[in-house]
């Protein structure tokens, strides 16, 4: 169990001011939903912690670890794992492939580290074994051996969350996961993306723009507007936040 701290964190593109002086915290094994209108920073807080942007002021620390020092190509060997808007998976590789490849993100944590202790053919055998479980956990066994090519959407978002655990993230950032899939798509990933927590124990930030999804599984939301903090609390104090309600349908 992990608890993500965001402290100050500003971050300018130009004159614009995409975050400014952003702060919250999510404690262990919570689910917390980002909310705010377009523009609002939401993927430019996102793209902080991933790594993939370098804030000016702040800071944001994992267990007490100070990840704007760590680099995006090492970010997931200190327990952070990111799943993408428009899906990064192969789809020519199978499904268990594809989950083979995301433990790799781990390093020499992993599976290169594995190499070294029990050997090429040990080590292979292990993680297919683990990507296979991650499989079962997330109700894909019967697809292992088929190519990714030509599956629902929805099927395609529950193989990138396969491939994100295999990573055995302690946070995990999930991109607009409801982007483009049916209601009861939605229904059925949000429950997946519960047991996961519950079974991974782990920290998950969400950003997403599906506020019956939001509402339905987080346990804290934070709202931003124009880069700043406008509410943070349970789903039911947020919506009914003045703040929220007035960024969302203008002032009255
Ligand atoms: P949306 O819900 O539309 O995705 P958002 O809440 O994710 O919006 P951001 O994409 O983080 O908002 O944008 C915050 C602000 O920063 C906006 O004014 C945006 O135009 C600006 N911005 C974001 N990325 C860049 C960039 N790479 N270069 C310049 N400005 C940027």
């Amino acid at each position: 169990m992990s608890e993500l701290r965001v402290d100050g964190v500003s971050m300018h593109f130009g004159g614009i001011t995409a975050l400014d002086g952003l702060s919250f915290t999510i404690g262990s094994g919570q689910i917390c939903g980002l909310i705010g209108p377009n523009g609002a920073g939401k993927t430019t807080l996102f793209n902080c912690v991933s790594r993939i942007y370098q804030p000016s002021a702040g800071s944001i620390c994992l267990d007490g670890e100070e990840l704007l020092d760590v680099p995006a190509h090492r970010i997931a060997g200190h327990g952070v794992a990111r799943t993408f808007q428009n899906l990064g998976l192969f789809p020519s590789l199978t499904f268990l492939e594809n989950t083979m490849a995301g433990a790799h993100a781990r390093g020499r944590g992993g599976y290169l580290g594995s190499i070294l202790r029990i050997g090429q053919a040990r080590a292979e055998r292990e993680l297919r074994a683990e990507a296979f479980e991650l499989l079962e956990v997330l109700g894909l066994a019967d697809l292992a051996f088929l190519p990714a090519a030509h599956q629902s959407f929805g099927t395609l978002k529950r193989l990138e969350l396969a491939r994100a655990l295999a990573a055995r993230p302690r946070l995990l950032l999930l991109d607009e996961p409801a982007g483009g899939l049916t209601h009861s798509e939605v229904d059925e990933l949000s429950s997946t993306i519960r047991r996961v927590r519950d079974e991974f124990g782990l920290t998950i930030l969400l950003v997403e723009h599906h506020m019956a999804m939001v509402m339905g599984i987080s346990d804290i939301v934070v709202a931003m507007n124009f880069g700043e903090k406008i509410a943070e609390g349970t789903p039911a104090e947020v919506r009914s936040d003045p703040a929220v309600v007035s960024a969302y349908l203008g002032a009255p």
